[in-house]
């Protein structure tokens, strides 16, 4: 009898997790793959993929403002919650069957349900009480939102009921201004919903560059989104015609949903993990070494449950580096640094590399920076204006960071992010001929320091 049933078995069937058991499965490894909700995980159920859809839909709503600038006559539109949930949701379910396709088609078996470690080399199947013994463990399970321990959080709901919600709110009050909580508040109102954003902290999307946190406040105030800085929401209650969100500072805010995007925990809970000798580290996620290997050798963890980068990306990079390592005789490195993100806030956020604070703290630095009406606005006269940053090294005149606020920021960030982990020079940026009218033209013709 063989001493294992399979070479690697995966525990969440995810961004990072897919790609980690259909490479495996490519290199000639035996592989499943165990979910215990949809394939696809977070990004494809109930995250970066759903949520782009809304925003998409959120941003009609100015394009039609700026479509009567250019001579259209825009009669009678009308919006439909219940037509983009439905569509949203059909688009969702053909991803996901592509997912068990791709799957199935590598030779990699799903296991549909939720499993345990055991031991180094175990996997429990809760349904069935199955054990599967295998040589490599992937825990690929990921996280999920967190409510406060508040009276009345089961009034609330998080970005997972979010995307099913039974109609549009007419008013909806979210906790939370990371970039999940910004990117709600500003597709709902783009919908036409009056929102109440809070925050405890004296700023929104802690971690971005101060500038750009900032602008961004600014411009979604001006779209009359309400930001309550410096509060949080200390209890729920049902009233007639909603719910009332009490605040910290005796105010109440009258809605009709209550949101939280006040963080996400990985899900490491009741798993077993801890029993099999696997070590968490303060948040719960698994503690990982740069292979992506826990504290038990036959024990991997890729991805949001080991909480490095909270980004689809980085979790697919981490699962193919695991399996290119482990069964692909191809060792490599999911390397950190440099990693392109964006907020698809109105208006958009393109970040890459060190903001203007974490780069002076390294040393001397050069900023450039430019605000500018888009071209887009100026016979509409919508009011919104572009800012773009360029943080470079002052001795080697490398460009540390760039940061745009603007529409396309996530578009231009992805190519200046090529550029930016190349080790590109201000000189570089500047020897590129513009590509004129564009907006990221203003990237290789910043001339101004700040
Ligand atoms: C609202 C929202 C918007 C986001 N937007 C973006 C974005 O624009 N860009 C971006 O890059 N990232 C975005 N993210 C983050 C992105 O979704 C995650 O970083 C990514 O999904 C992490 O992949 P993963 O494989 O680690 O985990 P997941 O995709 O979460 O997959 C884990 C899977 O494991 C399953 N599972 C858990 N426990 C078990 C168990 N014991 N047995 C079996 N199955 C189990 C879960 O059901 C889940 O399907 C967003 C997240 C959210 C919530």
């Amino acid at each position: 009898m063989p001493e294992f049933d399979v070479d690697l078995f995966v525990i969440g069937g995810g961004s990072g997790g897919v790609r980690a058991a259909r490479i495996a499965a490519t290199h000639g490894a035996k592989v499943q793959v165990a979910e215990e909700y949809r394939v696809g995980g977070t990004c494809v159920i109930r995250g970066c993929v759903p949520k782009k859809l809304l925003v998409y839909a959120s941003r009609y709503a100015h394009e039609f403002e700026d479509a009567k600038g250019f001579g259209w006559t825009i009669e009678g539109a009308k919006f439909d919650w219940a037509t983009l949930i439905a569509n949203k949701d059909r688009e969702i379910a053909r991803l996901e069957a592509a997912y068990r396709a791709t799957l199935t088609r590598n030779k990699v078996e799903i296991v549909d349900g939720r499993a345990l470690v055991e031991d180094a080399h175990t996997v429990r199947l809760l349904k069935s009480g199955a054990k599967v013994r295998a040589k490599y463990i992937l825990v690929a399970t990921g996280g999920h939102p967190v409510l406060p321990e508040i009276p009345g959080r089961e009034l609330a709901i998080s970005s997972n009921e979010a995307f099913h919600l039974a109609e549009l709110p007419r008013r909806i009050v979210i906790q939370g201004a990371g970039y999940i909580g910004v990117e709600f508040a500003c597709l709902f109102a783009g919908l036409g919903a009056k929102v109440t954003l809070v925050h405890r902290g004296d700023e929104i999307l802690r971690g971005f560059d101060e500038e750009v946190r900032h602008h961004v406040r600014v411009e979604m105030e001006a779209r009359g989104i309400h930001v309550v800085l410096n509060h949080n929401i200390a209890a729920i209650e049902k009233i007639s015609g909603g719910l009332c969100a009490r605040f910290t500072d005796g105010n109440s805010h009258t809605a009709d949903i209550v949101m939280f995007a006040i963080g996400r925990r990985p899900n490491t809970a009741n798993m077993g993990l801890e029993a099999a000798g696997v070590a968490l580290d303060k948040k719960g996620a698994v503690a990982v070494d740069d292979n992506s290997r826990s504290s038990v050798p036959s024990i991997y963890a890729i991805g949001d449950v080991t909480d490095r980068l909270q980004l689809t990306p980085v979790a697919i990079r981490e699962g193919h580096a695991f399996a290119d390592t482990v069964f692909g005789n191809s060792p490599w490195i999911s390397n950190h640094a440099n990693v392109p993100t964006a907020v698809f806030s109105e208006p958009e956020i393109g970040v890459v590399g060190l903001t203007e604070d974490e780069a002076k703290a390294r040393g001397a630095i050069d900023v450039y920076k430019t605000m500018f009406r888009p071209m887009k606005v100026t016979l509409s006269g919508r009011a919104t204006s572009i800012l773009m940053k360029m943080v470079v090294d002052q001795k080697t005149q490398k460009v540390l960071g760039i940061h745009i606020v603007g529409e396309n920021a996530a578009e231009m960030i992805q190519l200046a992010g090529v550029a930016v982990k190349m080790g590109a020079t201000k000189a570089d940026f500047d020897n590129t001929v513009a590509l004129h009218p564009t907006t990221a033209e203003e990237l290789v013709t910043l001339r101004t320091k700040a």
